[in-house]
């Protein structure tokens, strides 16, 4: 456990479906998941399938304390959460936090019925770790030691939840699932974004892509990197992190995305499996 620092790891950075194959080895077939080491606490946010391997890599730490912070419930955010191993590991313990559905459903009742028979052989309640779970109300701020933690509803069918993580002056954004309006820029995600260090958001498509009349995107609930783009600009972002990626886009077509996005911003970078970025202070 880092300390004094305030380190961020991908484990998975696709959205919709997992995509592992020859096409994308270099930047990682898992879905969501991402791991902050911010002062001596461990955040993760959201349980896609790389929160398997994320799982792995805690297995010689005991006990793990952790804090599981979950955008929305849509499959690719949640898939990994029954592999994850150090939650069946007594003496361990997790707090969870995600915001009911607009229906009401809480992460709890979620996570539990995904792993219900016939679903899954094993329901949750197998798990031996100490599972506290906390209903957030989108739009509070959350305070983890000298941690602070704000949310904001994110535009996203079935609401998601966007997360800025703020340390000793450094700043860190996990803003996913989250589709721009097509006439101004998104308030909420200006306000959670403004000055960060690093912000990580949602570019799942190309402008292209999104507006393609064959195949248009528009209403899937998510953005494009030329709008990630806007925002940074907008907000004063440090560096942009472009993530969850398109599961049909192989590497050298985000090798490419990659590098037209470097020139509209030059601190650009594609999240990709096993990046890992440093929050200095200066
Ligand atoms: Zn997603
Ligand atoms: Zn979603």
């Amino acid at each position: 456990m880092l300390h004094d620092r305030f380190q961020i790891k991908f484990w998975g950075v696709r959205g919709s479906i997992p995509c592992p194959g020859a096409l994308t080895v270099r930047y990682g077939g898992n879905t969501s998941c991402v791991e902050m080491q911010v002062g001596g606490e461990r955040l993760i946010f959201d349980g896609g399938t790389g929160l398997r391997m994320l799982g792995q890599s805690l297995l010689s730490e005991y006990p793990i304390k952790a804090h599981l912070f979950f955008t929305h419930s849509h499959w690719d955010h949640i898939q990994g959460f029954p592999f994850f191993v150090p939650a069946f590991k007594k003496g361990n313990e997790f707090k969870i936090y995600a915001a009911p559905s607009p229906n009401g459903a809480t992460m709890k009742q979620r996570l539990h019925d995904q792993m219900l028979h016939p679903n899954f052989p094993v329901p949750l309640q197998v798990m031996q770790s100490r599972l506290e779970f906390y209903d957030l109300e989108i739009g509070e701020t959350l305070k983890i030691g000298d941690l602070t933690v704000e949310t904001g509803r994110l535009n996203h069918p079935g609401e998601a939840t966007g997360y800025r993580i703020q340390w000793q002056g450094l700043t860190a954004t996990y803003i996913t699932d989250t589709e721009h309006f097509p006439d101004r820029l998104d308030e909420v995600v200006l306000r959670l974004t403004r000055q960060a260090d690093v912000m990580i958001i949602d570019a799942t498509y190309t402008d292209e892509e999104y507006h393609d009349p064959k195949s248009s995107k528009v209403g899937w609930g998510h953005s494009t990197w030329q709008e990630a783009v806007k925002i940074a600009k907008a907000s004063g972002v440090k560096q942009l992190v472009l993530f969850h990626h398109d599961p049909g886009h192989d590497d050298d077509f985000l090798d490419s995305l990659g590098e037209q996005a470097s020139q509209a911003f030059p601190c650009t970078i594609l999240a990709r499996e096993g990046l890992s970025i440093e929050l200095a202070k200066d």
